[in-house]
């Protein structure tokens, strides 16, 4: 995080900034008690937010007018005050809403209840290469929970410090190959060289993104070299059969260069939907298009005649090791 300023420095840096009653636009990075903390880029401060009267209860459409990850038009109000930990905040209204291209949410019967985070953008997926070894199974669970929630995944491999040359070519880049091959960015990285972190920079700026990955693969000390003093509770993600669809408060992070880290305090990070039987297909890419050229509409893709999926594997053009993940996810979706 940055380093508190002086009230002298922020002074001074407000003057450039916009006049206090300006109409600005922001991002929610969280919220709680009626108030949302919105931040703006090139003001200090957060502003912390009161909903104006047009979206409040009685008056609104919606259940949840706002929620974190909401890009919203704020008024800035001339006074200044304190939030609950005691910062100096500048306060404001939310005056209106921008439209939402992805919201994420606890579902019941298929039907999004409630959204606990609006316009996440990539979903990070880390892995190391070792310590604990790479595994590509572990990594198709993660691709398909993405894949379930409609949101793009990038395949980030750490500790390629811990990877030798020969092992990189022989063992690695075809890895690598299959899953760029499937439309996924892979970066190698290494938390403890620095190595690729510019690129994974590059890969988060401007986003709003969710970091995701088993336990001691490095995602804390990823973030951290991202930005020296950023630390984030990202624990483990909920794997698909244990618990459903229990997301609860996330915050956003603010990136120096731009962009935000999804975290959700105290609990598993956002917890991705998992898919149904009938849509597992659907979350593998290059199952998605062959699925329509099976003789039976509703082929599982196992033992069916005529079916393309299993042709396509037999022909080379699907991975085995990818069939043998949907093989498997298969089985556990079915229980
Ligand atoms: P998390 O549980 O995914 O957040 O993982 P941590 O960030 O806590 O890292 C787990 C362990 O792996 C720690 O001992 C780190 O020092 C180590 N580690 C993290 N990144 C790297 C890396 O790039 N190379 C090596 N050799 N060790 C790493
Ligand atoms: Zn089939």
């Amino acid at each position: 995080m940055a380093p508190k300023k002086t009230r002298a420095q922020k002074a001074e840096s407000r003057a450039g900034a916009a006049p206090a009653d300006a109409v600005l636009t922001g991002t929610v990075i969280r919220s709680g008690g009626g108030f949302y903390d919105v931040d703006v880029p090139d003001e200090e401060e957060i502003i912390v937010c009161a909903l104006a009267g047009v979206l409040k209860k009685g008056r609104r459409t919606h259940a949840q007018p706002v929620v974190v990850g909401d890009r919203v038009l704020v008024r800035r109000t001339l006074s200044e005050g304190e939030n609950a930990q005691g910062d100096r905040v500048q306060e404001g209204y939310i005056e209106a809403v921008l439209p939402r291209h992805s919201a994420l949410g606890r579902s019941r019967y298929g039907k999004t209840t409630q959204i606990t985070l609006a316009n996440l953008d990539l979903v990070v997926v880390v892995l190391a290469l070792h310590e604990p070894e790479f595994n590509a199974h572990r990594l198709d669970r993660f691709l398909v929970l993405a894949e379930a929630s409609e949101l793009p995944a990038a395949i980030v491999l750490n500790k390629s410090d811990l990877a030798t040359k020969t092992e990189m070519k022989k063992r690695f880049a075809p890895i690598i190959k299959r899953y760029e091959a499937l439309g996924y960015p892979v970066l190698p990285v290494s938390a403890e060289t620095d190595a690729g972190i510019p690129q994974l920079r590059e890969l988060l700026k401007d986003k709003i993104s969710a970091v995701v990955g088993s336990s001691g693969v490095g995602k804390s000390s990823l973030i951290n070299a991202v930005q020296p003093g950023l630390r984030l509770w990202v624990g483990d993600v909920m794997e698909i059969g244990k618990g459903r669809h229990t997301t609860t408060d996330v915050t956003l992070h603010p990136l120096d260069f731009g962009g935000y880290i999804a975290d959700t305090p105290g609990v598993k990070t956002v917890t991705l939907i998992e898919p149904e039987a009938v849509q597992l297909p659907m979350c593998f890419p290059e199952m998605r298009a062959r699925s329509s050229l099976c003789k039976f509409n509703n082929c599982s893709h196992r033992h069916e005649p005529g079916c393309a999926v299993k042709a396509a594997v037999e022909a080379g053009e699907i991975a085995p090791e990818r069939y043998a993940s949907y093989l498997k996810m298969a089985e556990d979706v079915k229980k």
